[in-house]
């Protein structure tokens, strides 16, 4: 009834020309928007990282802007301990924990188709569930398709990988899910896009403005702590080891997904089937990437180990720690299978490699993969914005 009340006021307004004003903030969002105007005081952190100059060109805090920063902060965790407002100081500023709280509702509001978006309510039991289909998948259809049961999986089959499974067929398996998700992505930081797009000059991009967002996505430059030495933790030393193990994990990522690419293409226009040896490129792209995706995980998981507690959204443990687990098992179950050519254990390295990657895939529109697509489109509009007159009147930044 309220909710009804306040549409037929806002359309009163409208049609008379006024200007409806933005309903209230609630939540996260609200606590981000409280946090800030502290912070705008203050900007002890102003030289920390992209957050608190996009934070500088602000008086007031609309839900499109609290979305916007949100997604621009790295969760490096070394504002929250530079604060000397933070908890148990009655200001309680942690800002990345507010941010990671905001930035896990964004998540979920902007996924695409929108009812999926609940998946990142319960992110590890979502994954948990992806794998153990995904497994189950391989291991059905390689029973069906030989015929002998589950033991007789441990055994040296005939034909390589596309003896155990014809290429056709994985192609049929892993082409729509994979397709599936690019567009759920895509859709979903559309959204995203358009609704920060005004908060953030309305300007369109521009050559320079993509050059610098890409440069600081591929360097990581935001975890660099301002100076190049890295982002500090509860003990004050500074430590490059966040952005280091993202390194590994990001390229080791691309150099695989390099590596199933050249694959491809060796299939379709040079005929070449796998199983691939060294040196070929596709065996080197896989190999290079495995290793550095598996280091890179480890790490990740050793630093998500020895969080300090107060950083981040507790709430989103499972689904950090379910996607790191999950890259990892894809990284080192390809190594693995790798390993178990001519081997008995081929067959079974197979389906578990395989049923990885399918959860890997079904899973990236709606778990943590998505940080990463939503970050970059942040650092787009914040390069954006940059060149744009500062709206406060203290000249471009
Ligand atoms: S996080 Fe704390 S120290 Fe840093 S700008 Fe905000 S209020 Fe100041
Ligand atoms: S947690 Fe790190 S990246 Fe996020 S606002 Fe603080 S200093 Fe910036």
């Amino acid at each position: 009834m309220q909710a009804l009340e306040a549409l037929t006021r806002d359309a009163r307004a409208l049609a008379n020309g006024d200007v409806v004003p933005a309903p209230p903030l609630t939540g996260a969002e609200a606590e981000v928007a409280r946090q800030l105007q502290i912070c705008n005081a203050c900007r002890y952190c102003e030289g920390f990282c992209a957050v608190f100059p996009a934070m500088t060109r602000r008086l007031e805090f609309p839900k499109a802007d609290i979305h916007f920063i949100a997604n621009l902060c790295h969760n490096c965790g070394a504002c929250l301990h530079a604060c000397q407002y933070a908890p148990p100081h009655e200001f309680a500023v942690n800002i990345p924990q507010a941010m990671a709280q905001v930035r896990g509702q964004t998540y979920a509001d902007y996924a695409w188709p929108p009812a999926l978006g609940a998946l990142y309510q319960r992110n590890g039991l979502t994954l948990s569930l992806a794998l153990a289909a995904g497994l189950a998948l391989f291991l059905v259809l390689a029973v069906a398709l030989h015929g002998q049961g589950l033991a007789a999986l441990w055994s040296t089959p005939q034909g390589g990988f596309y003896g155990i499974f014809p290429h056709n067929l994985l192609v049929g398996l892993f082409a729509p899910v994979f397709l599936f998700a690019t567009l759920a992505l895509a859709l979903g930081v559309r959204r995203f896009w358009r609704d920060v797009t005004p908060a953030t000059s309305g300007a369109p991009l521009s050559a320079p403005a993509t050059a610098e967002a890409t440069d600081a996505v591929l360097r990581l430059k935001y975890l660099d702590g301002g100076h190049g030495e890295g982002c500090h933790n509860e003990d004050d030393a500074y430590t490059l080891s966040r952005r280091r193990f993202h390194h590994l994990t990001f390229y080791g990522f691309m150099l695989c997904f390099a590596a199933t690419s050249v694959a491809t293409l060796y299939h379709y226009l040079l005929g070449q089937a796998a199983p691939y040896d060294l040196p070929s490129l596709p065996k080197l792209l896989g190999g290079v990437g495995g290793i550095s995706l598996a280091l890179g995980t480890a790490g990740l998981w050793w630093l998500n180990l020895r969080r300090h507690p107060a950083q981040g959204d507790a709430a989103q443990k499972p689904m950090d720690r379910g996607f790191i687990a999950l890259l990892f098992l894809t990284a080192t179950s390809g190594l693995l299978l790798w390993a178990a050519r001519g081997t008995p254990a081929l067959a079974l390295m197979l389906c578990l490699h395989l049923g990885a990657v399918m959860a890997l895939f079904a899973t990236l529109p709606y778990g943590k993969f998505a940080h990463g697509i939503f970050r970059t489109a942040a650092l787009l509009r914040h390069a954006v914005e940059k060149r744009q007159p500062h709206p406060i009147g203290l000249g471009a930044d």
